[in-house]
């Protein structure tokens, strides 16, 4: 039997990672990308924010969020910008086919994301996702293309696990018939609330308590590696 609800992270699951822009600290993601792009003083105080969340000196990710925008809006990221780095992030590759073949065979698709809603956006509309959560949603001025303002939702390990909850509860499914798959550190306890949990070319703090582990030699990573894992490892509670 295949899982009910197959819960997927978004950047380094079914987008493809930026190796580069990962120190270790956090997953990386487009919040790094961003800040890189924008300049090597914003990438400076963004990193800055990272260390200080690592320390627990935020009371939360809408905090982080709150703090990294202001970066944002002083170095004045615009909609142009913002939207050539949502636009050239890549999809893993096989992703399309995978979430097709659940699709198929009658699976809940759902993506939970700590980033940004637009990149959400263009992979739910793409794979034809079922759900989806994500943290941050800039509102742009028509007029001047900068921050106007902004929706957050708090897409952190307490935040994702509620969603699963919520969303497993609205389909009558018990947590042990869903999946999760990511790849960061910020999955840990999101990957430990279901009955199922694949690192995909994870962090080694995701890999330490998922149920299976994929890792896949960088630039062979092919998403449809999870269909077999669950098919040969995953068992309906
Ligand atoms: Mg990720």
């Amino acid at each position: 039997m295949p899982p009910k609800i197959v819960f997927m992270d978004l950047e380094g699951t079914l987008f493809q990672k930026n190796r580069r822009l990962d120190n270790g600290l956090v997953a990386p993601s487009a919040w790094t990308v961003l800040a890189e792009r924008i300049g090597k003083e914003c990438l400076e105080e963004e990193e800055e924010t990272k260390k200080r969340w690592i320390l627990g000196e935020y009371p939360g990710y809408i905090e982080w969020m709150r703090d990294t925008i202001r970066i944002h809006q002083k170095y004045r990221l615009n909609k142009s910008l913002f939207d050539e780095v949502i636009n050239e992030v890549q999809f893993m590759p096989m992703a399309k086919e995978t979430v097709n073949t659940f699709r198929n065979n009658g699976v809940i698709t759902v993506i939970i994301s700590g980033g940004f809603k637009a990149l959400a956006d263009r992979a739910q509309k793409e794979l034809k996702i079922d759900h989806a959560l994500s943290a941050c949603e800039y509102f742009f001025n028509e007029e001047s293309g900068e921050i106007d303002h902004f929706n957050l939702l708090p897409s952190d390990h307490g935040g994702k696990v509620s969603f699963v909850k919520l969303i497993a509860k609205e389909h009558g499914v018990s947590l042990k018939d869903c999946v999760f798959v990511g790849d960061g550190k910020n999955d840990v306890t999101v990957a430990m609330t279901v009955g199922f949990s694949i690192a995909f070319n994870a962090q080694p703090e995701l890999k330490k308590v998922a149920s299976f582990s994929i890792d896949q030699r960088t630039g062979h990573e092919d998403f449809s590696a999870v269909l077999n894992t669950i098919h040969e490892n995953f068992t309906s509670g």
